[in-house]
């Protein structure tokens, strides 16, 4: 593992800016690597790491630096839960913890650094300085991750009975007989405009 200097230089390039947000998700993965003894995400220990992330914000870009799980190589799992926390999956023994930013945090930084009056600035500062036990929870867990959520599934793919598109790693749904895709199951995110070209 590299220091925390080296990986924050590697997140600010990554993430186009350094704000506190990269120093907590640095830190907060560079305590989940440790509590599971993973020594070299990015090189020997690569295949070991499925990293769940509960926010879209600036500690998840820095989470992927130094996890190396991304979301394209499926090590990377998304929780729109809106909390800065994460869960650390070390797949070869089944061990995970999950971390999450303390609330009590920012107050700290305000304490640590009145000087400072820009807000980011001084959580950065802070956040720096500040102990694990005071930035973070820890909590041992266990994460359930059936075989078509491993990064290497090799699974079938299907075609959805309504739209015809194809579907990966068992995403299909199945009603009243039919095979479909979640989109033409209802969930859809999108409303259509016009027909398909
Ligand atoms: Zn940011
Ligand atoms: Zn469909």
């Amino acid at each position: 593992m590299h220091a925390l200097d080296e990986y924050l230089r590697e997140a600010e390039i990554a993430h186009s800016h350094l704000c506190a947000g990269q120093v907590l998700g640095v830190r907060m993965a560079m305590l989940g690597l440790d509590k599971l003894g993973i020594e070299d995400p990015r090189g020997k220990d690569r295949k070991r790491l499925v990293t769940f992330v509960e926010i879209d914000r600036c500690a998840t870009d820095a989470i992927a630096v130094v996890t190396g799980c991304r979301l394209g190589k499926r090590a990377l799992k998304f929780r729109d839960w809106g909390k800065v926390a994460a869960t650390f999956v070390d797949v070869s023994s089944g061990r995970a913890f999950r971390i999450a930013a303390r609330e009590s945090s920012k107050a700290l930084a305000k304490s640590m650094h009145p000087e400072i009056e820009n807000k980011n600035q001084q959580q950065m500062r802070a956040y720096r300085e500040m102990s694990d036990a005071d930035l973070f929870t820890v909590q041992e867990v266990r994460v359930e991750l059936p075989p078509e959520e491993f990064p290497g599934y090799q699974g079938e793919r299907t075609v959805c009975a309504e739209c015809g598109e194809g579907i990966n790693f068992r995403r299909e749904v199945v009603r009243e007989g039919r095979t479909l895709c979640r989109a033409c199951a209802g969930e859809k995110y999108y409303t259509t405009i016009g027909s398909r070209q």
